[in-house]
């Protein structure tokens, strides 16, 4: 760890684009400044150009993910959401296991209220991993819907509203900046 300082837990909510954006952004900050960072993905659909441009900051900045879906939950069978609970569950693991294993500096949950809301992971679980985290990690959670109870546990809370997004008028998904 080359951090002494405490760390704090973050959390970037809210229906407005820049949630997982921030998270990259203050890894990018982190990792300058000779941070370890492990950034966990949940629920993902088609790769992402974050994914892409990190990868050059591997080891002291790595990214991992579910396994691609090209589904949303909603559309997915009992079978394929069986899995998909079955691969956050193993991802949330891996990454209680790894922050307490006191490699990294910075633990990254990117759409861990999405995988709490469908009730693909416990947020119970998330709640008990926050509050007894290493005390120089610092945490960061992005989503929409963050429970009540994780908002009084975290730190900085930050919610990103929506006041215009070219969605609303039939523009689709934009790649280097939307994917
Ligand atoms: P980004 O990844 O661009 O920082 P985000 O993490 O805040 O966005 P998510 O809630 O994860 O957004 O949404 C996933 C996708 O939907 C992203 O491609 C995002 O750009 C897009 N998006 C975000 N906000 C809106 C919105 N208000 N209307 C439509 N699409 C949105
Ligand atoms: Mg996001």
């Amino acid at each position: 760890m080359v951090k002494l300082q405490k760390g704090l837990v973050h959390v970037y909510t809210g229906n407005g684009k820049g949630k997982t954006t921030a998270a990259v952004g203050l890894g990018v900050r982190a990792y300058g400044r000779g941070f370890k960072i492990l950034m966990i993905q949940f629920l993902k659909g088609a790769d992402s150009g974050e994914i892409i441009a990190l990868e050059r900051f591997s080891p002291d900045l790595i990214i991992k993910r579910d396994k691609q879906s090209s589904k949303f939950t909603w559309n997915m069978n009992d079978e394929e959401k069986d899995e998909a609970k079955a691969a956050a569950g193993k991802l949330l693991s891996q990454a209680i296991i790894e922050a307490k294993s006191a490699k990294w500096d910075m633990l990254i949950l990117d759409e861990i209220f999405a995988a709490i809301s469908t009730g693909f992971i416990d947020k119970q679980e998330v709640i008990d991993f926050i509050l007894n985290k290493p005390d120089k990690l610092e945490v960061v959670l992005t989503g929409r819907n963050v429970p009540e109870d994780i908002i009084e546990i975290a730190d900085y809370v930050s919610e990103i509203n929506s006041v215009k997004h070219p969605f609303d008028k039939g523009i689709n998904a934009r790649i280097g900046i939307e994917s």
